[in-house]
């Protein structure tokens, strides 16, 4: 098992638009696995490359230690592009590993469809709602380099400012690897 460190808000990668995956060689393989592995030890339901530190637009997901998604095959999602989204919003609570400790309500389509391509770069597509439509354009905006806090109306931005800054500062108490200070700044 091999647990990458997970980058935190303020790492510039995670700034940065991901990029368009043309092949899937052993590197990348490894790192898929290991997203897996970093993912699972984290507890967390879905995981973007950039947040281990990889510039390649890939997420992936795992929702099955959720209560009603016992069954759900975990999934890795290559170049995903968002093709619809229904007009229908809803609120949902949201946190995230690059921001530990912060959750908001943040309000998004209700329903999504994804086009994207499996490890084998097939083109698929799923019809998403529920928990699976939000984690889905969670990590999405990942690759775009948006986070869910992004989202969040002024007051709330001005509310987290303070716990943001102490995440910056690694003045934080979290259960898994991540980054150090300074890392992947340049
Ligand atoms: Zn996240």
């Amino acid at each position: 098992m091999t647990l990458l460190p997970i980058t935190l808000i303020g790492d510039k990668i995670l700034r940065r638009k991901t990029v368009h995956v043309t092949d899937v060689d052993m590197e990348t393989i490894e790192l898929i696995k290991n997203m897996f592995d970093t993912l699972k030890n984290a507890h967390g339901i879905g995981l973007a490359a950039n947040q281990v530190g990889s510039d390649k637009a890939i997420f992936i997901l795992n929702l099955n230690g959720v209560e009603d998604y016992e069954k759900f095959k975990p999934m890795v999602i290559i170049n995903p592009v968002i093709t619809f989204r229904s007009e229908e919003k809803i609120v949902m609570e949201e946190g995230c590993l690059s921001i530990p400790d912060i959750r908001l309500e943040v309000e998004r389509p209700e329903n999504v469809v994804l086009k994207y391509q499996d490890t084998e770069l097939k083109q698929c597509e799923i019809k998403a709602d529920n928990l699976l439509a939000r984690v889905i354009q969670h990590e999405y905006d990942h690759l775009l380099g948006i986070f869910f806090t992004d989202l969040v109306e002024q007051e709330q931005k001005k509310r987290i400012r303070k716990p943001i800054n102490r995440i910056r500062s690694r003045k934080i108490d979290v259960d898994y690897p991540v980054t150090e200070d300074s890392e992947y700044r340049l």
